[in-house]
């Protein structure tokens, strides 16, 4: 479970800058990123019948996009030292 958090949105730009280092997009290979004002998360099943079950699993991440192509890249909190990892709550 994770504990209800406010946060910092200029923490993930300092945390990226520490873990990711080559900012250059896969897609068209600028090196110019924004950081999206929100949270996402990626719903998790490990059964498959059908039914969508939303808020047991998921990771909470952050995105970052391409100032000149929108391309998208997905980043989990808790690897960036943002949030606490699963089982270290
Ligand atoms: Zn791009």
């Amino acid at each position: 479970m994770i504990r209800e958090t406010t946060f910092n949105f200029s923490s993930v730009k300092n945390a990226l800058s520490k873990k990711a280092f080559n900012f250059h997009c896969p897609m068209c290979n600028e090196n110019e990123f924004s950081i999206v004002d929100g949270f996402f998360r990626h719903n998790m099943e490990n059964v498959l019948d059908g039914n969508f079950r939303i808020g047991k699993r998921y990771i909470p991440s952050i995105v970052t996009y391409c100032n000149n192509c929108g391309f998208m890249n997905f980043h989990a909190l808790g690897q960036l030292g943002l949030i606490p990892k699963e089982g270290e709550v």
